[in-house]
């Protein structure tokens, strides 16, 4: 049984829900592009279910998708078969009318999906607006955002902890009430309820790779 349904999700209203293979290489880079660029998704791996759940799953895919391939990506009404990015980039407002995306178009999308989370944009903007540029210019440089406050590796696997959000920023912003990058804060922290501390590097040093 393998229904691998990640989280609600919803993007500025539009449910994204992928039908994938666990196996699949194709699959998976969907789904890193989708955790690359902070959406929010559902995903179910159809190879991992059995009997009725999987041919429930095959019948919704060849609904949407007759050929039955993978991975099958719906966006609201869309259905995007493949890991089109072009077409992933579109259909989920990543692109602006001028080309790439820009600090201004990230903003607001990450801040429609992470506010609902409890993760509020920090009150000073320019600082927040340079974290923005750096997460654009790292995930130009290396295919994914990797935090603008450590050292990457390169190697999205090894570096998968400081994709933001880290790993860290739940236990950093629940201790200290800010990631250690100062992006993300708590409602507490940003509306000035909260000491403003100096937030200790959490990732271990072993991380660090020479
Ligand atoms: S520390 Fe903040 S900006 Fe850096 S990756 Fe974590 S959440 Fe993102």
């Amino acid at each position: 049984m393998g229904s691998s349904l990640l989280k609600g999700s919803e993007m500025a209203g539009r449910k994204v829900k992928m039908y994938t293979l666990s196996t699949c290489s194709h699959c998976k880079a969907a789904k890193r592009f989708m955790v690359d660029h902070g959406i929010d998704f559902d995903y179910t791996d159809v190879d991992l279910l059995d009997g009725a759940e999987r041919m429930r799953a095959i019948r919704e895919v060849r609904a949407y998708n007759p050929a039955c391939t993978f991975p099958t990506i719906l966006i609201g009404d869309e259905v995007i078969v493949g890991n089109d990015e072009s077409r992933l980039t579109e259909a989920l407002g990543l692109r602006e009318a001028g080309g790439g995306m820009t600090a201004e178009g990230l903003y607001e999308m990450l801040r429609k999906t992470q506010e609902p989370k409890g993760y509020h944009f920090s009150d000073d903007r320019a600082h927040v607006f340079d974290l923005l540029r750096a997460l654009i210019k790292n995930k130009e440089r290396y295919g994914y955002m990797c935090c603008p406050c450590r050292l990457a590796a390169d190697d999205p696997e090894w570096d998968s902890d400081i994709i933001c959000p880290c790993a860290y920023r739940e236990a950093d912003v629940t201790e200290y009430g800010s990631c250690y990058c100062g992006l993300y804060v708590s409602r507490a922290w940003k509306e000035g309820g909260e000491e403003r501390r100096y937030v200790p590097e959490r990732r271990p040093a072993e991380k660090i790779r020479f």
